[in-house]
């Protein structure tokens, strides 16, 4: 059930002036496409307004939560770009029917055919990471 983004994911986003310094990108593969356009989305954004690419240093999935740490506190809170991705599984993508959910004490968010998984499956595939 966990699928975290590969080496070449990372990388791939990593090419993206405003992810350049962003030392971990702790999500899964269902947020990696939404992730991509939101960066582009603020760059296109600040290009535009003539601001500075805020510095991001790290992005993660905290309690089913997109959470995003930057070394410069910027002028613009820049969060609502990126919490737009909760509204997608972060397993697939998908925004049918997401919610977060609480499964073997982990939070998740998760479309409604990745939520039905039984419990079983879920805890084997999560101690495989
Ligand atoms: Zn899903």
């Amino acid at each position: 059930m966990f699928k975290w983004l590969t080496k070449e994911q990372k990388n791939e986003l990593n090419q993206l002036p405003i992810f350049k310094n962003v030392e971990y990108f702790d999500i899964q593969v269902g947020w990696f496409e939404e992730i991509k356009k939101i960066g582009l989305e603020i760059q296109e954004y600040c290009d535009k307004n003539n601001n500075p690419y805020p510095e991001i240093t790290q992005i993660k999935t905290k309690f089913g939560e997109i959470r995003v740490s930057y070394k410069n506190s910027n002028l613009i809170n820049f969060n609502n770009f990126f919490e737009k991705i909760n509204q997608n599984c972060e397993y697939c993508g998908s925004i049918k029917n997401v919610d977060i959910i609480i499964r073997d004490r982990c939070v998740l968010n998760l479309c409604e055919e990745h939520k039905e998984k039984n419990d079983v499956e879920f805890k084997t595939l999560l101690y495989k990471n």
